[in-house]
């Protein structure tokens, strides 16, 4: 076997083992230079996929290497050569490092489950509550202890980031802990379109309707994508009133209330209104603290007060960006083994910092490219299908 062959097994072993994203970050531009003695050498793309793959790693890589072949006893680690301007390295090295920080939650302990799609690291345990989700949460909890009587269907609607998956993954989470028996199924509501519109394709819409009538607890993510999908909301109306008849729980998130989803169904959406409908809105200052204090502990690294404070002040609208803020921070911090000033922090967060999100209106981006491309606006949106068009 060539040290090329010998490493393609190892690779192709190790990718079962990790997710797709670790391989990818830590193998990728990795390969075995020499052998010799019972010693591998591995080059490595730079000074922290070495440092990584030390620590995380070498124990299933020796071990795969070893089981390979007996003779191997030890593994070294070399940073080999790379076309990089430094400037490109550092910057890969963040953004690497970033990657990593973010995956260390999904790292081995956290398998999506197969039956209920449920993803444990979505618990109530890690969900911070502050007036902006309280009612919200109050809800959900409710729902957990009561599945199919208290509040049916639960309606959380929200923008972007602000923890609708994950109350509602934590409510599937709970109720799998409270009730074994219970058929738990969470569902985005994409992939429940392309099933039904795949199944009526294939001629098993029955099939389909028959394992969705088994659910005890349903959860749609993101129901807001039904707008404008006919036949699927005429099977979902079907569905829906199938399990609401039977006491079953349906769990719903939006981007937006029922009465502002539009190209809905009226009997769908009064099926909406029908029960409890809770919102969730902005963090204010201190939850947003107390999230990121949330967030180090479970990532086991430490934060001067003042940085956090820093991020949590800067950082209002989205606490998926405050996590990705936190996780940049962190990343540099590892990386350049010291902690930070403010001024290394705001040059660190640029982009989070000063993004006045524009909003572009339809009409502004049809003006934009008729004017680009020398064409009126009105042929543009008239419904001639003229090539130059
Ligand atoms: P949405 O579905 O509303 O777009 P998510 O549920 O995906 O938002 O949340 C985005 C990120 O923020 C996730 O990583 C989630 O764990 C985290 N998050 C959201 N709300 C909270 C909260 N109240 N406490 C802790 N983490 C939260
Ligand atoms: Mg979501």
């Amino acid at each position: 076997m060539t040290k090329e062959e010998l490493w393609q097994a190892v690779l192709a072993r190790i990718k079962f083992q990790i997710s797709k994203a670790n391989f990818a970050t830590w193998f990728k531009n990795t390969e075995i230079i020499e052998q010799k003695n019972g010693v591998i050498t591995i080059s490595v793309p730079n000074a922290f996929s070495k440092e990584w793959l030390e620590q995380k790693y070498s124990k299933m890589i020796l071990k795969i290497l070893h089981e390979i072949d007996r003779e191997i006893k030890e593994i070294k680690y070399v940073i080999g050569h790379t076309n990089l301007k430094t400037n490109d390295k550092e910057k890969q090295k963040t953004q690497t490092l970033e990657q990593s920080v973010s995956d260390q939650l999904d790292l081995g302990e956290y398998k999506i489950n197969r039956l209920t799609n449920l993803n444990p690291r979505y618990t109530f345990d890690n969900f911070v509550v502050g007036p902006f989700n309280e009612i919200a949460h109050a809800a959900a909890t409710a729902v957990t202890e009561n599945p199919g009587t208290v509040y049916n269907p639960l309606f959380i609607y929200g923008g972007v980031g602000l923890g609708k998956t994950h109350l509602l993954q934590a409510i599937g989470n709970k109720i799998a802990d409270n009730f074994s028996n219970k058929k738990i199924k969470y569902v985005p509501a994409e992939r429940l379109i392309s099933g039904i519109v795949n199944s009526i394709r294939n001629h098993n819409i029955e099939n389909f309707k028959t394992e969705y009538q088994k659910i005890d607890v349903l959860i749609i993510d993101d129901i807001q994508f039904l707008a404008g999908k006919e036949k699927t909301q005429e099977e979902f109306f079907h569905l829906f009133n199938y399990l609401y008849e039977r006491d079953k729980q349906i769990v719903l998130s939006s981007d937006r209330p029922p009465k502002a989803i539009t190209a809905l169904e009226e009997r769908l959406r009064s099926r909406f209104e029908g029960g409890m409908i809770a919102d969730i809105g902005l963090p204010d200052y201190e939850t947003r603290l107390a999230i990121l204090k949330t967030k180090i502990k479970q990532k086991r690294v430490e934060l001067p007060e003042k940085i956090l404070n820093f991020i949590a002040l800067n950082i209002k609208n989205n606490i998926r960006e405050l996590e990705g803020a936190l996780n940049r921070v962190v990343a540099y911090q590892k990386l350049n083994n010291r902690s930070l000033d403010i001024e290394t922090i705001k040059s660190l967060l640029k982009n989070l910092l000063n993004s006045p999100k524009k909003v572009i209106t339809p009409k502004q981006l049809i003006r934009t490219v008729a004017e680009f491309y020398d064409l009126k606006e009105k042929d543009l949106i008239a419904p001639s299908r003229k090539k130059k068009l």
